[in-house]
């Protein structure tokens, strides 16, 4: 018996579910794990099934409001629709086993993991089980982008191998809830990418952000935690990754995805620009390079000249003065003095980046 799991990284679904996973195990005494970039590596001792399953129902119990303690059935309408203590504990088990049962000489179809490549042989009752169905429905349904390679609808044969199960079962876990602009709408997202690392890191910059406030926008949101990351990590990242971090929007049972254009990503992800940015620390100007509206940096730093000049003549600012549109604190001599030299800085850095 292999004495870990390892997980590489697949569709949002999956990743969202080996988060999730960690989640769960997070709350595990002497539960080791190591994330490296490509991959995740659980050590399989001291892990049990029963604590897994506790933890499970907590956090499913916590962003849910369901739970599978005891449910012996009538689970229908679940998110999870039709799951059992039991059948979640099965799972577990599955993900804690080795499944390949190489050598032996099993009857039945081979099977393919549709996330995972894994091969498995199935008998025909188990093999309806494997099929995508309404136990992880409730989300499939809404986002035929998650297998972008299957008309599953039209032909539901995408198929789960029982390691992966346990692990799409946990996807809802990292969800982070924000406020839609509608109070009564509730928004949940998770920020996609092809790194672990990179996913978990972001997604928890993500949090603490909305610990301040739930009603930030999407776009701001990965835009910020982009600029953390940068910040704080201070790596390079190859153009595959940039491209293709994501957020997965999810309203209700309605998925849609948001990114951002590579050319912004590409600015926030840098760490010379992100610190100037921070330094800034301006909303105003931060909305400007979120929305890519790069030379207005330019029309900032005009109007904040002459603004300094007036301050230093002692002059009134005008509440509809073009300097309000950029600045917050447009009547601090200081800051605009320390920001006219980061500003046409950071502005040039941009242009060099984007390669205009
Ligand atoms: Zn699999």
């Amino acid at each position: 018996m292999e004495d870990k799991i390892i997980l590489y990284p697949s569709n949002w679904l999956y990743n969202a579910g080996v988060v999730g996973l960690l989640k769960v195990l997070g709350n595990i005494k002497d539960v080791k794990y190591e994330i490296k970039d490509g991959s995740i590596e659980i050590q399989k001792k001291g892990l049990n099934i029963e604590e897994i399953f506790e933890n499970w129902d907590e956090l499913t119990k916590n962003k849910l409001k369901i739970y599978y303690k005891g449910k012996k059935g009538g689970t229908q309408k679940y998110y999870y629709a039709n799951q059992t203590e039991n059948s979640i504990k099965e799972k577990i088990k599955s993900l804690l086993e080795n499944n390949k049962k190489e050598g032996s000489k099993r009857r039945g179809f081979n099977i393919f993991c549709s996330i995972c490549g894994a091969s498995e042989i199935v008998n025909t009752t188990k093999l309806q089980k494997k099929m995508l169905t309404q136990a992880y429905g409730n989300i499939l349904l809404a986002s035929a982008r998650t297998f972008p390679n299957s008309y599953w609808m039209l032909n539901p044969r995408e198929i789960i191998c029982s390691k992966c199960e346990f692990i799409l079962m946990c996807h809802h876990i990292p969800f982070i809830t924000l406020e839609g602009s509608n109070k009564n709408e509730k928004i949940e997202i998770f920020i996609n990418s092809p790194s672990f690392t990179l996913i978990i890191d972001l997604n928890s910059f993500a949090e603490n952000l909305l610990q301040k406030s739930k009603e930030y926008e999407v776009r701001k949101i990965l835009g910020s935690s982009l600029l953390q990351w940068a910040i704080k990590r201070r790596t390079l990242l190859g153009a595959w990754t940039m491209m293709n971090i994501e957020v997965i929007v999810k309203k209700g049972s309605i998925i849609d995805y948001f990114d951002l254009p590579p050319d912004i990503t590409k600015i926030l992800l840098d760490y010379e620009i992100a610190s100037l940015i921070e330094e800034i620390n301006e909303e105003k100007i931060f909305n400007l390079i979120l929305a890519g509206k790069f030379s207005e940096l330019e029309k900032a730093n005009y109007f904040m000249l002459k603004t300094i000049l007036k301050l230093k003549k002692k002059e009134e600012i005008n509440k509809n003065d073009p300097i309000t549109k950029y600045f917050t604190k447009y009547n601090d001599l200081q800051y605009l003095r320390k920001v006219s030299l980061i500003l046409p800085k950071l502005y040039g850095k941009i242009l060099e980046k984007i390669g205009r």
